[in-house]
C-alpha cells in the first residue's frame, strides 16, 4: 500500500497514464481476452472477440470534457465519434453504441436534449445505432456537469482487423487531415481568444474515411490521434512494431491557425489531441491510390503522405532548412480535459 494519488496527468493519455494502467489495472486483471482475440494487455484503440468467420471490436470511452459545448462540437459529438473512431481505426465496421450519461443535480435539461441530438446525428453520419445506455445523477457538489461513457460495438471478417503496431518497413504513413485543430480549438477558447478565430474542433466519424481506404486495400496499420496528440499515436505506432519513421515537416498538414494558436500558448500541435482525424501505415505501392480515396472523402480533403517507414527506433523529422529532430511522446497531453 501507499498514499500516492491520482493526478490530473495520470488521465492525460501520455507515459504516466501507461505506467498507472500497467501498474493497477493490468497486474490486477486475470481474463484479458477471449477466443484468442485481441486483449486488454494490447492496449490498442479496441479489443476483439473472434466469433466463427467474424470478429467482434468492442472498446469503450469515458468522456469529461470541458466545455461541454465548443467550436465545431460539443460532448454529445464528441462521445460518439471518439467510440465509432476506436472500432473503425481497428478495421471493424462500426453498428452500435451504448451510452451512459451521469449528470450533476441542476444540469439543463435543455443541454441535455441539445447533448442527446447531436451524439445522434453524429452516429447518423455513419449508419450507427444506439442500442442501449443508462441514466445516474449525483448531487451537486459531487460532480462537474455531466460525464458521458460510450461503448462501441464494430465487426470484422476473421483476420481482418487492424492494428496499432503493424506498421511495416517502406509503408507510407498517411494522415487523413489537418493536425491539432481539436486541442488548439480548445485550449483558444478556453483562453477566450477563440472567437477572434475561425478555429474549431475537427471532431468527426471516420468510418466513411476508412472503409475506402480499406476498399483500396494495403492499409497495415492505424490509430487515431486523440490524447497525446500525433506525436503520441506515431511514436506508439513505431515502439510497438520496432521501426523508426521518417516524416518531412513540409508534407504534414497544419493550419495557419494553429500554427498562430500554438506559437502563442507555447504547445507543440503535435502533442495536441485530434478528434477527427486517422494516422495509417499503407503499402507503398497502394499510397497514392489510397490518398485519392480518402480525399474524395468529406473530411478528407486535406489528406497528405507525409512520411514513411524505415529501420531505427525514434521517429524523425526532416525540416524544411534541412536539419532533422526527433519527435518523442509527450510525457502527459498539455491540455487537460479535452475529450
Ligand atoms: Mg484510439
Amino acid at each position: 500500500m501507499s498514499d500516492d494519488k491520482i493526478s490530473m496527468n495520470h488521465g492525460a493519455g501520455g507515459e504516466v497514464m501507461a505506467n498507472l494502467i500497467a501498474s493497477t489495472v493490468l497486474d490486477n486483471i486475470t481474463k484479458k481476452s477471449v477466443n484468442g482475440g485481441i486483449s486488454l494487455d494490447a492496449l490498442d484503440d479496441g479489443a476483439s472477440i473472434p466469433l466463427g468467420d467474424w470478429e467482434i471490436v468492442v472498446t469503450t470511452d469515458g468522456h469529461t470534457i470541458d466545455p461541454l459545448f465548443f467550436p465545431g462540437g460539443d460532448i454529445g459529438r464528441i462521445s460518439a465519434a471518439g467510440t465509432i473512431n476506436d472500432v473503425s481505426v481497428m478495421g471493424a465496421r462500426p453498428l452500435a453504441i451504448s451510452n451512459a450519461i451521469i449528470m450533476q443535480e441542476g444540469f439543463p435539461i435543455d443541454d441535455l436534449d441539445k447533448i442527446m441530438k447531436s451524439l445522434n446525428a453524429t452516429c447518423e453520419e455513419v449508419d450507427v445505432a444506439v442500442v442501449t445506455g443508462d441514466t445516474k445523477v449525483m448531487p451537486q457538489d459531487k460532480l462537474d456537469g455531466i460525464v458521458m461513457v460510450t461503448t462501441g460495438i464494430g465487426i470484422a471478417k476473421k483476420g481482418e482487423v487492424i492494428r496499432d503496431s503493424t506498421l511495416q518497413v517502406g509503408d507510407k504513413i498517411i494522415v487523413t487531415g489537418s493536425l491539432g485543430d481539436h486541442g488548439m480549438s480548445l485550449m483558444s477558447f478556453r483562453e477566450g481568444f477563440g472567437f477572434e478565430t475561425d478555429l474549431k474542433s475537427d471532431v468527426a466519424p471516420m468510418w466513411n474515411i476508412i472503409e475506402k481506404a480499406l476498399d483500396v486495400g494495403g492499409v497495415t496499420a492505424m490509430k487515431d490521434p486523440t490524447r497525446g496528440g500525433f506525436a503520441n499515436a506515431i511514436n506508439e505506432m513505431a515502439s510497438k512494431a520496432g521501426v523508426g519513421v521518417v516524416l518531412e515537416q513540409e508534407a504534414i498538414p497544419i493550419r495557419e491557425e494553429v500554427h498562430a494558436v500554438s506559437e502563442m500558448l507555447g504547445i507543440d500541435p503535435f502533442e495536441v489531441a485530434n478528434e477527427g482525424k486517422v494516422v495509417m501505415g499503407v503499402k507503398a505501392d497502394k499510397a497514392e491510390e489510397v490518398l485519392e480515396a480518402i480525399r474524395s472523402e468529406k473530411y478528407g480533403e486535406n489528406a497528405a503522405i507525409i512520411g514513411e517507414v524505415v529501420e531505427g527506433d525514434y521517429v524523425v523529422i526532416n525540416t524544411p532548412i534541412g536539419g532533422e529532430r526527433i519527435l518523442e511522446a509527450p510525457i502527459a497531453d498539455p491540455v487537460p480535459r479535452v475529450c
